[in-house]
């Protein structure tokens, strides 16, 4: 186990370059969050000591859990949040994390920044958009996309990193991808986050800056 995780995330970190390469991109211009949920502290461990310092979990309960007494231990870690908020968890968020990536609807993007000033922390934001427009998934419709983006940046004061999306399970990733560069593009975003263990290099090809990969590296969950 101790050893095949480790592995695991050498083979995630050639597979990140080469796609670097294959894409016209610097080697190291994409950040992998590796995505630790449901995993222990112990077997994210190994993860750890073989380098890695940026990880995703997708539950602030979860992440309150295990994280502090690791980013402790080691105080380079940085702990992204890829899961929905919820307003009430707002302030254990910010406490816990580093980066949102899902920021969706005005009562989040109010509750974080109430709480960032609160705390004096200024964690940067990403919006995550529901390219597939499927009802069960979180994410702004992309045609509100451009209002909510300007909402956010420009009156609420969030500090934007990027988009971020999630694909629908049963479609080519490429098209979602796409329109997620695009409507970064024409709102001089320059963050995506996009890619998880089925399809990081494809999203590396369509200029995603953040992968999160969590099977791939600590293996199947249950
Ligand atoms: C779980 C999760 C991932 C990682 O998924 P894998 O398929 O295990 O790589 C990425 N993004 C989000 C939002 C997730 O919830």
């Amino acid at each position: 186990m101790t050893d095949t995780s480790a592995t695991r995330l050498a083979e995630v970190k050639a597979h990140i370059c080469g796609a670097e390469t294959a894409a016209g991109r610097p080697t190291g211009s994409v950040v992998l969050i590796a995505v630790s949920k449901t995993y222990h502290a112990d077997a994210i461990r190994p993860v750890i000591h073989a380098g890695q310092r940026v990880f995703g979990e997708n539950r602030v309960q979860e992440a309150m859990a295990k994280w502090p007494a690791l980013k402790e231990e080691y105080p380079d870690l940085q702990l992204h949040l890829i899961g929905p908020l919820q307003s009430n968890k707002a302030r254990e968020a910010v406490q816990t994390f580093d980066v949102i990536h899902t920021v969706d609807r005005l009562k989040i993007a109010k509750a974080l920044k109430t709480e960032m000033e609160k705390q004096g922390r200024d964690l940067p934001c990403y919006i995550q958009v529901n390219t597939g427009e499927e009802l069960q998934k979180a994410g702004i419709p992309p045609r509100e996309a451009d209002a909510f983006i300007k909402l956010c940046r420009d009156e609420i004061g969030l500090t934007l990193a990027g988009l971020m999306c999630i694909p629908p399970v049963e479609e080519a990733p490429g098209p979602h991808f796409a329109l997620l560069q695009k409507i970064a593009d024409r709102n001089g975003l320059t963050g995506l986050s996009m890619g998880m263990s089925s399809d990081y290099e494809v999203a590396i090809g369509f200029g995603a800056t953040h992968v999160r990969v969590g099977s791939a590296i600590f293996g199947a969950r249950d």
